[in-house]
């Protein structure tokens, strides 16, 4: 089979070369031209867990090519898929440009019955729209070319996407043809051997089911830095709070972590989007706003309490910073947590000294050299009043903390992400900070 990919983020360099691995042959395009002559000679434009070497894999048996030209890549291909992004506009919803400039450059080009598949998480009732285009521009050029639209919306993770996307929990293919149907079906079948279930259903409840997640999963995470909230406030520890609910299997153990709020390209945006999408519609999703709102006033609770220990006096002391980007395992700094800590730190006059394994480079996009950059996790310490843990990357874990006290002025740490254990670190002299545990001095 052979299918095009078109946007090489993220998403769409993972399902290409995913595809390509199980033997299909791919053409990733994008209109960033430098993006292209990079991935030629196998650099790659993100962070991704083992996508450097699959690509190369691939790229060398000629099962993954790189091209700008959408024009001849499509031309006998069974599908193509649409994985460009879809940022909100100002007013929340999902910006479409992207996705029907693609639409219309199929429409434009395409010789030979297609699946145009929708991978980008677009609100429902954008198939449709990706319909009509292509429909336009066929009547321009005046031909009568057959073809479906399908919506195949992705749930990868960032950090474990190559993983997700070989082996899924499950695959949603929304198809409105029996014709599409068949083509969906026969892409993803190397994909379902050890019973993965491929769910097929009807386009606008695909669109739909994308939503629905990352909205839920957003929920989750709110609710439990609201519970975090007020356990400290009640003198109980969140901790043991979520060990005692997550065992329930109503409940389960998953995504039940409190920290410093949500980040990254999908979740605020997805909320955001489906807000929107409600208010459009005549309906208020009362709930979705309040995640929203428990969010935003979660990316504050770190430095609040920063603030709180320094009373309120923070010109001219050093923060080390470990981790910046908004989840461990990858370098997307999008929407990230940290950004906000660090903008507040720096209005007070604080001196900010970062260290994150891989997203050192991208954060500099947005940071520029307003903060200073460690060469690893130790060097960043020296002569710190503090230490910010931030994002929970694997390495952070379990410091020395014999040598992370010999280097730190003072020997306060706020654990953003709940990683280290409050007694000891109190033990080892510490004065530590974790989000939803009672303080202990
Ligand atoms: P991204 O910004 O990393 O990549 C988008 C790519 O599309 C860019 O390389 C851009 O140059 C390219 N592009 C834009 N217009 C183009 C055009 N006309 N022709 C060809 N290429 C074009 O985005 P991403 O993070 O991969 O997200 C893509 C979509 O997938 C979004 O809708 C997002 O919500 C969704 N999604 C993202 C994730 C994730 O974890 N990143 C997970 C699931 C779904």
């Amino acid at each position: 089979m052979r299918i095009a990919v078109v946007g090489t983020g993220y998403v769409g360099l993972v399902t290409g070369t995913c595809f390509a691995e199980v033997g299909i042959d791919v053409t990733c395009i994008d209109i960033d031209q430098k993006k292209i002559e990079n991935l030629k000679k196998n650099i790659l434009p993100i962070y991704e867990p083992g996508l450097e070497e699959m690509v190369a894999r691939n790229a060398q048996k000629e099962r993954l090519s790189f091209s700008t030209d959408l024009a001849t890549s499509i031309q006998g291909c069974d599908a193509a898929f649409i994985a460009v992004g879809t940022p909100p506009g100002e007013d929340g919803s999902a910006d479409l440009k992207y996705v029907l400039a693609v639409a219309r450059s199929i429409g434009q080009n395409m010789n030979s019955y297609l699946v145009v598949v929708t991978k980008s998480t677009v609100p429902v009732g954008t198939a449709n729209k990706v319909r009509k285009a292509i429909e336009e521009e066929l009547e321009v050029r005046g031909v009568d070319i057959p073809f479906d639209v399908a919506s195949n919306p992705e749930f990868l993770k960032e950090g474990a996407a190559i993983d997700d996307f070989l082996k899924p929990d499950r695959i949603v293919v929304g198809v409105c043809s029996q014709r599409a149907q068949e083509v969906m079906k026969k892409l993803y079948k190397p994909f379902l051997m050890n019973g993965h279930p491929l769910i097929f259903m009807d386009v606008p409840s695909a669109e739909m089911t994308k939503y629905a997640a990352n909205a839920m999963l957003a929920t989750k995470i709110s609710f439990m830095n609201d519970i975090a909230n007020l356990c400290e406030i009640m003198g109980a520890d969140v901790n043991m709070v979520r060990k005692g609910i997550g065992s329930d299997v109503r409940i389960g153990n998953k995504f039940i972590y409190p920290g410093i709020g949500y980040g990254g390209s999908c979740f605020p945006k997805d909320v955001k989007a489906l807000i929107r999408t409600a208010s459009e519609n005549g309906y208020e999703m009362k709930v979705l706003k309040s995640v929203e709102d428990v969010n935003e006033n979660q990316k504050s609770v770190l430095y609040n309490k920063i603030l709180n220990h320094f009373s309120g006096d923070l010109a001219g002391k050093t923060f080390a910073i470990w981790g910046l980007s908004f989840k461990p395992k990858t370098d997307d700094m999008r929407e990230a947590p940290s950004l906000v800590i660090i903008q507040k730190l720096l209005e007070q006059g604080a001196k900010v000294r970062a260290y994150d394994p891989v997203a050192m480079k991208e954060a500099q996009h947005s940071l520029g050299d307003s903060i200073e950059y460690g060469k690893d996790e130790y060097e960043t310490l020296i002569d710190a009043d503090a230490l910010l843990l931030v994002t929970e990357w694997p390495e952070f874990r379990s410091p020395n903390f014999n040598v992370v006290s010999k280097l730190m002025k003072e020997k306060v740490v706020f654990d953003g992400r709940n990683i280290y254990d409050a007694t000891d670190l109190n033990e080892k002299g510490f004065t530590y900070y974790g989000i939803g545990v009672k303080q202990q001095v």
